[in-house]
This record gives structure tokens, sequence and C-alpha cells, in this order.
């Protein structure tokens, strides 16, 4: 190897450089294509099991699987006609036959390779759907491969596996054949443990399902409830509640600062609020003042429907923060909201001596230099912003306490960031959490993801509430929606109007908001039309805002921007255009935009027919219901709990295999086996762990 060069003289030197640095051999990039699908170690390739089977074992004559409609058949022919047509596209048109008769097989899109592989005289085993086309019995796109005639069939079913770009099944199924040939096989559970819950053994149970036997119930596979797949549920879900009741007793054993003075702030701030705390409020400021006192870090969930006041309660755990002589921070999903948080606790904290920091990612630089600074010297007591406090660059040397309002707009990485924060006076310590969230968690949720959160819930709304009424108009009744609108402006009553979501294209979104502006500022000339949407510069958001909150604008035309924790208490009616294309708890979220004041609300809800069914059912929940309970309740019945954990809230999917919906049974057994072995087996726990966990087992310690 000849010594690398000190410098490259010029750049096209430098390039010829970079080129020459490590090659990367075909087995490298096989291994970085698995690393994305987290295949990496030989378990994890062990446990990467079959997403569905196929049924390789029989080959149809031809004529029969012409007529096997609906249902994928497998058939061996010899090609005897192969060609690129134009018909009118560009396609690859290949016969076969074998004695019964003719099938074509056509591929629209096809390598040159499959040309010459598919050429006249050679033998294909053909597997899909055959249907009557143009051309007569044909399949489109099939999977296939050049056989010699007599090939063996396979005895038992095929394993289809979870793929990713660039990694065919062929490649998983040797990759996993391989691993298993590799793997160190003995169980990790007792025996004892296994036959008190009537489990199989570990190997048994997985090389089944790699390779099914012929004679397996392929129902009990697909729907998983086969006892190989109540194993692999079984194992997943213990090693997750070890998982978090081992990073429950990390947190316990971590020190954190003892937050133990309700002093002259908290008082002061009591005083001069303009309500009483409702009784529901007091308690949960009891069970989080508790918490803050202990010398280990406090991870708590304050549950409260939209309008509860969680704010206060927060402001008020911040304020026992800087009384103890540590300084907190709030966090929220937008600035919108962040900056509502910021004027309204400044509001409350500043006349009272408190210095409040505010940080978002728009601030100019200079301002973000200077709210750094107030943060990094500890002059900052009180930090509101939005994901841009847990930045890198942001030092929060006194950190006590870190307030997360709608958790569950953030990612697990991000709370992560934020309680990693920590203390940075040299003590290993880290801050007490306090989450908030109107999103109710479903039951099998606490016990299993939120297994190491402490919950309180604020089940009460502040007196003076009148509910809000809701009604269900259809869309073609709009001039009447806008006379209504109008109506009530007159009355010095503000107005909502929330524009469609558009999932597909935020670009659409954003114009039809736009022209839903300009519609009602011509509709109602006499009235003054805010926009306010995703798009718009943080000040002038903050500009519409503040118009809105002084009462000088009559309607504000929103996106869904308002979604989350808005609190302009004068807004009474509010308009959702096209509702039935939001989910339940969108919808409660949006409608809790109103309902704030003492006036009594109203939420239209119009609607586009012809509606669906699950459409329908939201629409008619909305309306019958203001509770955020019921009304999750009823949400996880229609959609099933996957969409609660979303993407990011999961982290990564925990679970893999086991639905908690269905397999709560099993949930509740891995947790009081996970209980006993923690007590009596640690050799057990971690032997499992290791198998089960590896590298995902930080996402837990959330
Ligand atoms: P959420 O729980 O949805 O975050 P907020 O904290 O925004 O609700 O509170 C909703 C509104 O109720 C705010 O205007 C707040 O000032 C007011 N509020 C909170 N607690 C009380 C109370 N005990 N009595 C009267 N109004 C209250
Ligand atoms: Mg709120």
């Amino acid at each position: 190897m000849p010594a690398p060069r000190k410098k490259p003289a010029t750049a096209v030197a430098a390039k010829k450089a970079a080129k020459k640095a490590p090659a990367q051999t075909p087995a490298n990039r096989i291994a970085d294509k698995l690393a994305r699908l987290g295949l990496r170690s030989d378990i994890d390739k062990v446990l990467h099991l079959p997403l569905r089977y196929e049924d390789e074992t029989q080959i149809l004559h031809i004529a029969d699987a012409s007529r096997a409609f609906g249902r994928p058949v497998q058939v061996e022919g010899v090609v005897t006609a192969c060609e690129v047509a134009f018909r009118p596209r560009r396609q690859l048109v290949v016969t076969i036959a074998d004695d019964s008769g003719p099938l074509t097989m056509r591929f629209l899109n096809f390598y040159g390779s499959q040309v010459k592989q598919l050429a006249e005289g050679n033998r294909v085993r053909a597997r899909g759907e055959v249907r009557h086309g143009f051309f007569g019995a044909e399949m489109v796109h099939p999977t296939y491969k050049m056989v010699n005639e007599g090939a063996p069939l396979p005895t038992g079913l095929t394993p289809v596996y979870p793929a990713g770009e660039g990694v065919s099944q062929a490649i998983l199924r040797k990759t996993i054949a391989d691993a298993m040939a590799r793997l160190d096989w003995h169980d990790t559970l007792p025996e004892a443990l296994r036959t008190a819950h009537d489990l199989l053994p570990f190997e048994p149970a997985v090389k089944l399902l790699h390779n099914p036997p012929p004679d397996i119930s392929e129902h009990a596979l697909a729907d998983r409830s086969h006892p190989a797949w109540t194993r692999m549920k079984f194992d997943e879900l213990l090693a997750q509640q070890l998982s978090m009741k081992r990073a429950q007793e990390a947190r316990r054993a971590k020190g954190a600062a003892v937050l133990n003075k309700v002093g002259s702030l908290s008082q002061a701030f009591l005083q001069q609020l303009p309500f009483k705390l409702t009784s529901a409020q007091q308690r949960v400021l009891q069970e989080i003042r508790h918490d803050l006192q202990q010398p280990y870090p406090m991870q708590r969930l304050l549950q409260g429907d939209v309008g509860s006041g969680k704010t206060v309660v927060a402001a008020l755990a911040a304020a026992q923060a800087i009384d103890s002589g540590y300084q907190a921070v709030l966090m929220a999903p937008t600035e919108i909201l962040a900056d509502q948080h910021f004027r309204k606790i400044a509001g409350w904290m500043e006349p009272l001596g408190i210095n409040v920091a505010w940080l978002t990612g728009s601030l100019k630089v200079k301002e973000k230099r200077e709210a750094k600074e107030r943060i990094e010297t500890g002059v900052a007591q009180l930090i509101i912003g939005t994901h841009a406090v847990i930045q890198d660059d942001v030092q929060i040397p006194k950190l006590g306490l870190a307030i997360v309002d709608e958790q569950h707009r953030f990612g697990v990485g991000q709370r992560l960031t934020l309680r990693n924060k920590g203390v940075g006076d040299g003590t290993a310590t880290v801050p007490h959490q306090l989450m908030m969230s109107a999103t109710p968690i479903p039951r099998t949720l606490a016990m299993t993801y939120y297994a190491d959160l402490e919950v309180s819930v604020i089940d009460e709304l502040p007196p003076g509430r009148t509910p809000i009424v809701t009604r269900v108009i259809d869309q073609n009744r709009r001039d009447e929606v806008i006379e209504r609108v109008h109506a009530a402006a007159l009355e010095g009553r503000q107005v909502y109007w929330v524009c469609p979501l558009i999932e597909e294209s935020e670009a659409l979104q954003l114009q039809t908001a736009t022209d839903t502006h300009a519609a009602l500022s011509t509709a109602l000339p006499d009235l003054r039309v805010g926009l306010v949407h995703g798009r718009m510069k943080p000040a002038e958001k903050q500009e519409t805002m503040d118009a809105f909150t002084r009462g000088d604008v009559h309607v504000l035309v929103a996106t869904t921007v308002i979604e989350v924790g808005v609190d302009v208490p004068n807004a009474s009616l509010m308009v959702i255009e096209h509702a039935e294309r939001f989910g339940l708890s969108q919808l409660h979220q949006l409608r809790g935009r109103v309902g704030r004041g003492s006036a009594a609300s109203v939420c239209l809800l119009l609607y586009q027919s012809p509606l669906g069914p699950v459409a329908k059912e939201r629409l008619r929940i909305m309306r019958e219901s203001t509770d955020g309970f019921e009304i999750a309740r009823k949400d996880l019945e229609l959609r099933g709990p996957g969409e609660f954990l979303g993407a990011r809230q999961s982290g990564q999917a925990m679970l893999r295999f086991a639905d908690l919906e269905t397999d709560q049974w099993l949930v509740e057994r891995a947790r009081d086996a996970a209980q006993q072995l923690l007590h009596n087996d640690p050799a057990t726990v971690e032997a499992h762990l290791a198998r089960w966990l590896g590298s995902r087992e930080d996402f837990l310690k959330v």
C-alpha cells in the first residue's frame, strides 16, 4: 500500500484520494443493508420472524390454475415465447405452457437480464394470481424462478420476511439460516416457568416459525395464535417488563435535586392568581410536591382533559424548583404554544421578580446568545421554549425540573435528551420530569410502555364552564354557517375556522387555508378575518395570535397549528371544515380551543357527504360526548392501540410480535413473571434481557 499522501494539492486530488478510501465489498454492502433492518447479531437475525407464508408445496396444472381466482397459485411450464412488446407501454410478455395449456406472464418493469433468463425453452416455476386479461389467462408480475425438470418442491411453507430496500427474500432466508446454524440455543426461561405458563421451549418454537411443517394450521400461524407465536410474544413482553422494572430501579438509584422549599414564590404566586385551584388541581399539586422533595427523580405524567388547567399546576411545580434554588424548564411542541405559555407564565412570575428566559429556534442570533447567557449563568430561573431548549449547545447548569407539555408530541429521543441535560454541578443527578398530556393512556399501554411512570389525573374542569354544544352539518350548508359566524361576531364572540386536513400535501393544505381566508374576508366584509398556518414566519404568527387574543380579529382562519394548547377564552365558536378527515383525538383537541370562557360555546363540524361508516361513527361520538377519556376509549376501539403510540411515541417499535389489544392476557402474565424473576432469579433476568433487548434498551429508559 502506498504511503498516504499528506495534503492533496488540489480538490481533484482530494476527490481521487477519497475514492480510494475503503472499498465496499458486496458482503459489506449486504451487511449494511441488513443492519438498516436492525439485523446485526445472530440473535437479531434469528428473531427476524416471517410476516406470512407462501404455500409453494404444490404445483397446479395451468388449466386448473386458470380457474383458481383470487388466490395465489403456483404453476410450472416451459417458455414458448418471450418478447418485449408495446401495448401500449413497453413491457415484457412471456408465454409458458404445460401439458394442460398456455399462460401469459406480464412484467411492466423488467431488466435486460430477465429477457435472457426467460428465453424460449427454459423451464419456469411461477407464483401469482391468475387473471383473465386481454390475452387470456395471465399473471402480472408473478414471482418466479428458473428450475430444471423435476426440481424438488419445498416440503413446508415458505416464509416471507419483512424486507428492506436491496434485501431480497433469498438473502434473508440464507442469512437467517446461517445465523440459526450458529446460534447458542439455550432456553432463557427456566423449565418451571415454562410449565407454569404452558409455553413451548425456545428452540422448537423459533424453528417452527421459520420453517413450518406442511400440516400446520395456517390459520393459527396467520393470526399468531399458534403456541410457537405465544412463546415469542411472551418472551418479548417479559423482556419489556423486566427492562422497565430495571429502568425504574436505575432511576430510583440516581440522585435528583431535593426541591423541598415550597416558599415565598409559590405562596405569592397562588395569591395573585385570578382564580382558586380546583380540588383536582390541588390534589395533583400535592402529589407533585411530594415527588419533588424526594432525592430521586420524579417521572410523572399529568393527565387532564383539554381545558382542565394543567398549565398552572406546571407553573406551581416550577415555582417549587425556583424556591429551592434550581432552574426549571418548560418545553412545548409548537412555537405558538410555547409563546402562549411564555406570556402567560411570565405574566404571572415576572412581577414576582422571577427571571424567565424564552428560547426557540426562530430567535435572532443575538437574542439567542443573550438568552443562552442568562440560562448558562443561572440568572434565568425559568426557561420556556420549543425543542430549541434541548439543543446541544444549551447548558442548563442548575436544572432541577423539566416539564414537557403535550408530551405525546415529542419523540422518545427528545425526552431522553432533556432528561440527560442533568444538573451540571458535578453530582450525577437527573432533573425531575413532569410530562403533560390531554390524551389518556389506555390501560394496556400504561402497563407496558409507561410501566415506569407515575400518573396524576385532573378529573375536573374549572367551574363556570358551559359545556360545548357540537353540531354536525353538511358542507353544502356553508352559507348558513357563514351567516352564523357573522351573527356571533356581532355579539362580540370570536371564532376559529379550521381548514381541512390534507394529509397528502402540505402545499395544498396551505392553498386551501389561503383560499378560505380570502373567501371569508369577501363574505364577511365588516369583520376582521385573520389567518394563521404552519408556514408563516413565527413573528407573523405571533402577531396574528396577539391580534386575536386582544380581540382585534373576529375570525381566525387556521390550519391544525392551533390544535394543541392554544388558549383564548373569548373564542366561543369553532367551525371545522371536512371534519370527516380528522381523527377523534384531533377533533377533541381542536374543539378544546373553545369552551374556555364563560360564554356558551358551539362547535360546528362540517362534513362532505357521503360519509363512510367510521367517519360517521366518529362524528356521532363527537356530537354526543365532550369527555376526553370517553372519546379516547372510543378512539381506541375504532383504531387500535398502535396509533396511540405512533412511530414517534414508541421510538423503535418495541413490540414486534405481541399485540397489546389481543394479547393483554399475556401482558399480565409477563408482568407477574417479571416480578418473580427480579426477586428470585437475577441470572435468568440477565440472560433473557441479553437475548431480547441488546441495543434497544435505551429507549425504554425515558
Ligand atoms: P390545559 O389543561 O388544556 O392545558 P390550560 O392550562 O390552558 O388547560 O387552562 C385552561 C384555562 O383555564 C386557562 O385559561 C386557565 O387560566 C384557566 N384555569 C386554569 N385553572 C383554573 C381554575 N382553577 N379556575 C378557573 N380557571 C382556570
Ligand atoms: Mg395545555
